[in-house]
C-alpha cells in the first residue's frame, strides 16, 4: 500500500513567512519546462487566475475554455485547471521556445513552484518543494520578491476567503446527491466568481468581496 506523504516528506521542514528568504530562486529556468508539463490535474486557477488571464490577454473566460483551460471535477466541485497537448502534455500556454506566454499573468501555483503554499490556523504560509524543480543549487530569494504579486496584503485575503469558501462548499457538496442540483451549483460558481465583472473603479479583489455575501447565500454556505 503507497503512504500518503507528509509535509516533513516533501520539504525541508520549515516553514516560511512572505518576507523570509528561501533556496526557491531558478534564475530564469535555462530553457527547462519540466513543471510546465503533465500538471493538469496540479493547477486548479483561482478566480483571480482567471481575472488575470482575461484581463492580460484581452479574451473572455469562455474564449479561454476553448482551447487553453479546461473544467475539471474534484470533490464534486468543477473548477477550470490548465488544459495540456500532446504526448509530452505540454500546458496550453508553454510557448515554442519553451517559455510561458502568460509569465506575467500565469497563475499563482505557477508563480510560487517550488514552493507551495501551506494554509493553517486562518492563515496561510509557504513550504518549499524539496527536489521538484530540476535545478540544483537553486539561488536565495526573498519569498515576497519570488512570487512577485502586486498588493500581497489584498491576495493573501483574497487566498484565504476563496480556500474558506471551497472548504465549505466541499463539505456542503457532501450532502448533494442530485446530479442536477450540482449542475446548478457548478454553473453558479463559474458564473458569479469566473465571469465576474468589475464595476468602474473597481480592482479584482474588491468586486470578489462585494459579490462573496450573494455567492454564499445562493450556494447555501455559511
Ligand atoms: S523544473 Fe525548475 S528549472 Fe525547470 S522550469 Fe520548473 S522551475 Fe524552472
Ligand atoms: S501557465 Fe505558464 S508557467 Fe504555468 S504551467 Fe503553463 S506554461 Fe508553465
Amino acid at each position: 500500500m503507497r503512504s500518503l506523504k507528509t509535509l516533513e516528506d516533501i520539504s525541508d521542514g520549515r516553514i516560511y513567512d512572505i518576507e523570509d528568504t528561501v533556496k526557491a530562486g531558478t534564475g530564469g529556468c535555462d530553457g527547462c519546462s519540466a513543471c510546465c508539463h503533465d500538471v493538469g490535474e496540479l493547477v486548479v486557477l483561482t478566480p483571480f487566475d482567471v481575472y488575470e488571464m482575461v484581463s492580460g490577454l484581452n479574451v473572455s473566460f469562455d474564449e479561454l475554455l476553448i482551447d487553453k483551460l479546461e473544467l475539471r471535477e474534484n470533490n464534486k466541485i468543477v473548477l477550470p485547471h490548465l488544459k495540456m497537448y500532446g504526448d509530452s502534455k505540454r500546458c496550453s500556454f508553454l510557448g515554442i521556445e519553451n517559455r510561458c506566454i502568460i509569465h506575467g499573468h500565469r497563475p499563482d501555483i505557477c508563480r510560487l513552484f517550488p514552493l507551495g503554499r501551506v494554509y493553517e490556523d486562518d492563515d496561510c504560509k509557504y513550504f518549499l518543494q524539496v527536489g521538484s524543480c530540476m535545478k540544483s543549487n537553486l539561488e536565495k530569494v526573498k519569498v515576497k520578491e519570488w512570487i512577485g504579486i502586486k498588493n500581497n496584503h489584498e491576495n493573501k485575503a483574497f487566498i484565504l476567503a476563496w480556500y474558506r469558501l471551497l472548504k465549505a462548499l466541499t463539505f456542503r457538496l457532501k450532502f448533494v446527491r442530485d446530479d442536477q442540483e450540482l449542475e446548478t451549483i457548478n454553473k453558479s460558481l463559474l458564473d458569479i466568481f469566473y465571469r465576474m465583472t468589475l464595476k468602474d473603479e473597481e480592482d479584482f479583489y474588491s468586486a470578489f468581496l462585494r459579490c462573496l455575501p450573494e455567492a454564499k447565500n445562493q450556494l447555501s454556505i455559511i
